[in-house]
């Protein structure tokens, strides 16, 4: 199919609703644990699903057939969480997964799934609407990541202790959904 032809295909799927609209408003993907930096991780996944079928809790996706984003990996948090059981990185047959054992000083030594961004104005204990601490129960790394400061006990996130492993984004209420891991920058 010549180019004109596959832009036509294209236009046409996207009219009728097989194709997801572009991505530019939509929430950047993160990646599995111990993803290569942007660039090289796209040169060297050759998109296997190798991860995705070892993962314990199906946090790893692939784009459906009609997306027109590459098939490679991501991780939606608020769906289904890393548990960090590092499966993923082991199983990798080309690096870019970088293999790690689960061990949790190695993990949230090395680990920067992406970065944890609170919006206050939703968080129940920050805002006064109600009283809650699950992102902090969740955390596999509480008093470290995230603590509890205040007098009402509000979540205060530290990136730099953060693996951005999601759990807190998965557990925060449906009507909050304050709590949210983003990719991190990259410089450059
Ligand atoms: S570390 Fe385990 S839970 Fe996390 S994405 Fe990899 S396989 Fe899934
Ligand atoms: S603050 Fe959230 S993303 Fe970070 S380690 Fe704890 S649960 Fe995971
Ligand atoms: S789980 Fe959500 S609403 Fe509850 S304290 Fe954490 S960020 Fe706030």
């Amino acid at each position: 199919m010549n180019r004109r032809r596959l832009v036509g295909a294209i236009a046409a799927a996207l009219t009728l609703g097989l194709v997801p609209r572009g991505r530019a408003n939509a929430r950047p993907r993160l990646r599995p644990p111990m993803a290569l930096l942007p660039g090289p991780f796209e040169q060297a996944c050759i998109g296997c699903y190798r991860c995705a079928e070892v993962c314990p809790t199906t946090a790893i996706r692939f784009p459906t057939a009609f997306s027109l984003d590459a098939a490679l990996p991501y991780v939606e948090p608020r769906d289904a969480a890393c548990v960090l059981c590092m499966k993923c990185t082991q199983v990798c047959p080309t690096g870019a997964l970088v293999p790690l054992q689960a061990e949790p000083v190695a993990v949230q030594q090395a680990v920067r799934m992406g970065t944890p961004v609170l919006t206050r104005s939703r968080c129940l204990p920050w805002s006064g609407a109600g009283v809650c601490r699950l992102c902090f129960e969740v955390c596999p790394y509480p008093n470290s990541a995230v603590e509890l400061v205040g007098g009402r006990l509000g979540p205060l996130f530290h990136p730099e202790a953060c693996v951005g492993c999601g759990l807190c984004e998965e557990a925060c209420p449906d009507g909050a959904h304050a709590i949210q891991i983003l990719p991190i920058k990259v410089a450059g």
